[in-house]
């Protein structure tokens, strides 16, 4: 048997021995509880219920807080945090349940991300920085493999790829085109980067900065007047500005 489905066939029978454990405990518990067991059994539901309410509310008034005075507080760096891993992708969530818009909340989940990101105030020379950028931006006709090498572009200003390598050739910061979140996760793996400016959609975005926690990253989402995935652009401008708040001079 394949060693990728002998990992599943296991995981999956201890899955459903727990289940099945469970069902057992539950089964004893019913049969021989009392009231006072049920009792018991209620008030720590109600007991998490109200933390985890409280963790909500707390998380909510320093994101918005955090929002508004475009800065963290040191006080709420904590709470912000935890609206980010657990908040906002609930709400993420939530909002594809009800049918509204994800990117919406998630451009405010990178709104978020970036204000917690720049409130380090933190400098990083040239070499800590990479710039992560997504195969989408090349223009489709173009012919040149710049995934291996930024430096094969031609810069003929088709596309905005071309201005963009010519910032990392000015500032001496890597510029990376990545293929996909795999080819970026690896590259980021070797790079070792202390901090990465990243370009993609508000849903790569998203993930891309949950997936890296350890590591700092601002993003710039990108424009997609041909629809997803196809001949995007950036704003090389707001691209540069934000790079100067965060490079050593
Ligand atoms: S700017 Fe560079 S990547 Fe864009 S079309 Fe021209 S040569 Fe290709």
């Amino acid at each position: 048997m394949d060693k990728s489905v002998r990992k599943f066939v296991a995981l999956t029978s201890v899955l459903v021995l727990f289940s099945i454990l469970m069902l057992g405990l539950f089964g004893y518990i019913y049969r021989y509880s009392t009231i006072n067991t049920y009792n018991f059994i209620l008030l720590i539901v109600i007991v998490l219920t109200i933390i985890i309410t409280l963790l909500f509310i707390l998380s909510a008034i320093a994101v918005f807080y955090t929002y508004r005075v475009r800065s963290v507080n040191r006080f709420l760096l904590k709470p912000v945090k935890l609206a980010l891993k657990l908040l906002l992708p609930v709400v993420t969530v939530m909002s594809g349940i009800f049918k509204g818009s994800k990117d919406a909340v998630r451009n405010f989940y990178i709104d978020i991300n970036n204000i917690l990101v720049d409130s380090n105030r933190r400098k990083y020379s040239p070499g800590e920085i990479l710039i992560l950028l997504p195969h989408c931006l090349q223009h489709s006709s173009c012919s040149f493999k710049i995934t291996n090498d930024i430096g094969n572009c031609k810069k003929c200003g088709k596309c905005c790829i071309g201005d963009i390598a010519e910032i990392g050739e000015q500032t001496g910061v890597k510029v990376l085109v990545a293929t996909g979140g795999t080819a970026a996760r690896n590259s980021i793996a070797r790079l070792k980067p202390k901090l990465i400016l990243s370009v993609a959609c508000e849903r790569d975005l998203a993930s891309g900065i949950a997936d890296v926690s350890r590591i700092p990253v601002i993003g710039v989402v990108n424009d997609r007047p041909n629809g997803p995935c196809y001949n995007t652009v950036v704003d090389v401008n707001k691209l540069r500005e934000k790079l100067n708040t965060i490079l050593k001079k």
